[in-house]
């Protein structure tokens, strides 16, 4: 069927109090921007909902960009009719039933009659739509306890409303709601999984990505790029990519500093240059996929001593996950295709053999000062850094200057 109206739930949002007209109006601002290919649409919010008018936009293209926005619980597909008599609401309540696929062996009918001035009582409308129903639909039987498709039939002021389907979404919070974070993208499979989840609670992101040409190749960087597209689908649709030129600061700190402290220390220069990056573009925390003990650099003593360079939050979503659940999040929100093609990081071409797991701030402190460029280095990968703009929509990437 067609539909021509979603019902929206957006459940945590009603519990917020004082900030909840906010939460709100972003999230119909976002809906709208999720379904801005059809000018036609209209949000609309009434009583802790919002209802969603299609007028002409074709519900199958419209159901995968609704779960993708974040602030919704659930949504159902919705029969809206501004008529109040029985026989239409019957007949409408049939059809909708006709059109679930596959056919249902079993169904109830729940009626909610807001509207008291409509002459029948919840009960009896449970009756009157599901005896025209099992009249209609011949096998069809009613099951009270768990029937296979719950027919909602909703009688309110402002219309008749009627659905079968309740389709899961990611909650969270509308992105736009909690401020701005700048997420460290490398090409894996973490960290975009770390921007989606940063995300969900409400968070704008933007990606920083260090690369250290002529070791790593445009591919990879269109790799990053494509990872931001996949992820901006769950925000505005565009995602901002900062791309760091790194391949001097590697090659100073592969110089200078003892082997097994390199990854300790390049990380620190990452996060100095994301925090200077953040202050530039008003973000407020720094993002990144580490999880505890994945691998060597990611310890609890690793994490202290990369902490010690900034006094901007990291956030840190993976932190107590298991790869395994990292990439089954990567695979539901279609990172993962991309995340493994196997194109070269600036990490990986400079990977010591044994870094250390203990590394501490003190030491990294000593061995940086034998950089004596360093802050100079670092300047100058900042002015050096330039802006994508990475787009869910292909082929409209566009690039610019920074800031
Ligand atoms: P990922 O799958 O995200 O690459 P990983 O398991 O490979 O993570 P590391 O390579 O140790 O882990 O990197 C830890 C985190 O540091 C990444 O999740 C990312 O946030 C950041 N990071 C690593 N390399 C880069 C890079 N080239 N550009 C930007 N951020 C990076
Ligand atoms: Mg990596």
């Amino acid at each position: 069927m067609n539909y021509e109206d979603i019902l929206v739930r957006y459940g945590e949002m009603a519990l917020k109090g004082k900030n909840r007209g906010m939460f709100e109006a972003q999230l119909i601002r976002n809906i709208k921007r999720a379904l801005d290919a059809y000018p036609a649409v209209e949000v609309e919010k009434a009583y802790g909902r919002m209802y969603i008018s299609l007028n002409g936009a074709p519900y199958s293209e419209v159901e995968p960009k609704i779960k993708k926005i974040f602030g919704i619980t659930s949504f159902s597909p919705t029969k809206r009719l501004n008529s109040f008599e029985l026989e239409t609401i019957q007949e409408a309540a049939l059809s909708v039933m006709r059109d679930v696929s596959p056919a249902p062996m079993t169904f109830k009918v729940e009626t909610n009659r807001s509207n008291k001035r409509f002459p029948h009582r919840s009960m009896e409308m449970n009756n009157l739509i599901g005896g025209y129903v099992l009249r209609n639909m011949p096998g069809l039987k009613v099951d009270v306890r768990k029937p296979e498709v719950l027919l909602k039939v909703e009688i309110r002021n402002e219309g008749t409303f009627i659905s079968c389907l309740d389709i899961p979404a990611f909650g969270g919070l509308p992105v736009g709601t909690s401020g701005k974070a700048m997420l460290l993208l490398s090409g894996g499979i973490d960290s975009p999984v770390a921007g989606w989840l940063t995300m969900k609670r409400g968070v704008r992101i933007e990606g920083i990505h260090f690369e250290s040409p002529p070791f790593t190749s445009e591919r990879a960087r269109q790799k990053v790029v494509d990872l931001a597209g996949i992820v901006s689908q769950y925000g505005t649709g565009e995602m901002r990519v900062h791309m760091v030129p790194f391949t001097k600061i590697q090659t100073e700190i592969r110089q200078k500093c003892p082997e097994h402290y390199l990854i300790t220390i390049m990380r620190r220069c990452m996060v100095r240059i994301a925090e200077r990056i953040a202050k530039k573009r008003k973000a407020l925390a720094i993002a990144t996929g580490e999880s505890l003990g994945q691998v060597a650099s990611q310890t609890m003593e690793s994490m202290n001593t990369i902490n010690h360079v900034t006094n901007m939050p990291i956030i840190r979503p993976l932190v107590t996950m298991d790869k395994s659940e990292i990439v089954k999040i990567a695979t539901e929100i279609g990172t993962y295709e991309t995340s493994i093609l196997p194109f070269e990081d600036c990490c990986t071409i400079f990977v010591p053999k044994s870094p250390v797991t203990r590394p501490n701030p003190e030491k990294a402190e000593k061995f940086e000062a034998e950089l004596a460029e360093l802050e100079a280095l670092i300047e100058e990968a900042v002015q050096n850094t330039e802006t994508i703009i990475a787009s869910s929509r292909p082929k409209e990437t566009e690039t610019m200057d920074l800031f």
